[in-house]
């Protein structure tokens, strides 16, 4: 009765649910954020800059402003990209609220623009029909941590005169054409969320080669403000001067050590992330039921995610059973996404669904395996022991 679905009373694959992303934290981790606690600043201090500077060197570009989230890393960039009332931003439905919400906060409208059937990211071709003079930005949206189109996209913005904003929040590491993801775009945002790559807690980054979105942005995560605390003790003066309305987007010192610490892992982290693609790959070769990623020959994905799309046509159920047999024999599978347009709060804004017909039935198909850099081996054969379980329990 080994293979009896634990979903149907069986006994599950594992006998503790593995998660679908998480944290790696070691001691010298820890030993560093306890150093900062012990020091003079908490935030705003030292660690900070010194974060920002590595990590602009590791993506090869200029400049890297540290903030507080993922989230408010677009919000800057698209802030220092002028976005305001009126304005219009063409991104993927295919991604986290996060990347449309940011357009939101700014009073602009989005426009999704339907996804390639195989990358899963925003579909060059189509971007085009959706620009006309209020169109002030792409936000492209490397998913699952697979690149997209820059050389197209670079090429369209030019031609409109539109600023383009890389949401990386799933791909720091990853290469286009033998370039760093943050060396593509105007302005590349990263996350550091437990689940990304590297962690801070909470945290984010945003990565330019301009010197004046720089500056923007600097001033915007801190009230809009252009000297911040450290700057104004060097100077020894009391003034400042407020010449936007901006945030308190600041990420502390605490917050940067921890960074600094994390990236030194960063390249070992990427390769195990490739390796368990790797392997689930190859596992799955000989299952007709299982679509796995595509990588484009000029890509090198980081992979964020490990996303699978179900043949429906091949099996007896749907996703969601499929889902929760997974979930049932201890798998922590996830689903990656929701078209954006079809949350309630862009529905009630007036998007109708069946406007992106590749993404929205790509939604219905799509499931997460497990994917984290601190998976041991057996953690990795566990889950293709488990998917292959319930795909063949549920084969015509
Ligand atoms: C995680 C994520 C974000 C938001 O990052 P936070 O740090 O959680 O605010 C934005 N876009 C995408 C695609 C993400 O995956």
């Amino acid at each position: 009765m080994l293979n009896k679905l634990a979903i149907e009373g069986g006994v599950p694959v594992r006998e503790k649910m593995l998660a679908y992303g998480r944290q790696s934290i070691s001691k010298a981790d820890i030993e560093t954020v306890m150093e900062v606690l012990n020091s003079d600043w908490l935030t705003t201090g030292p660690k900070v800059s010194e974060f920002e500077a590595q990590f602009a060197e590791s993506v090869d570009a200029k400049y890297a402003i540290a903030v507080n989230s993922g989230t408010a890393a677009l919000h800057t960039a698209l802030f220092a990209a002028g976005v305001a009332p009126g304005s219009e931003v063409i991104t993927t439905p295919f991604t986290f609220v996060a990347t449309a919400n940011v357009v939101r906060y700014l009073g602009g409208t989005v426009k999704f623009v339907d996804i390639r059937a195989d990358t899963y990211n925003i579909d060059h071709n189509k971007i085009e029909e959706s620009i006309n003079k209020k169109t002030k930005a792409i936000i492209a949206v490397d998913f699952a941590g697979h690149p997209a189109d820059f050389n197209e996209i670079k090429a369209i913005a030019d031609k409109h005169n539109l600023i383009v904003v890389e949401d990386a929040a799933h791909s720091l590491g990853a290469t286009y054409k033998n370039r760093k993801v943050g060396s593509l775009a105007d302005m590349t945002t990263f996350s550091f969320h437990p689940v990304k790559h590297i962690t801070t807690g909470e945290g984010g980054m945003i990565a330019t080669d301009d010197a004046k979105f720089a500056a923007k942005m600097r001033a915007f995560r801190n009230h809009g403000i252009t000297l911040d605390h450290k700057q104004r003790e060097e100077a020894g003066s009391f003034m400042y001067d407020m010449t936007d309305l901006g945030f308190n987007y600041r990420l502390t010192d605490i917050q940067s050590a921890l960074g600094i610490s994390q990236l030194k892992k960063l390249n070992l982290w990427v390769q195990r992330r490739r390796e368990i693609a790797a392997m689930y790959t190859a596992a799955f070769i000989d299952y007709p039921e299982i679509i796995t990623p595509v990588t484009l020959p000029e890509c090198e994905s980081s992979w964020h995610l490990y996303v699978v799309q179900l043949v429906l046509e091949c099996l007896t159920v749907n996703r969601g059973q499929i889902f929760h047999a997974l979930r049932a024999e201890n798998i922590g599978v996830n689903v990656h996404y929701i078209p954006v347009p079809w949350h309630s709060y862009y529905q009630n804004l007036g998007y109708t669904k069946g406007q992106w017909p590749i993404a929205e039935k790509l939604y219905e198909r799509i499931i997460s395996l497990p994917m984290w850099p601190g998976m041991s081996d057996k953690d990795i054969q566990e889950t293709i022991i488990a998917v292959k379980k319930v795909i063949s329990a549920y084969r015509k």
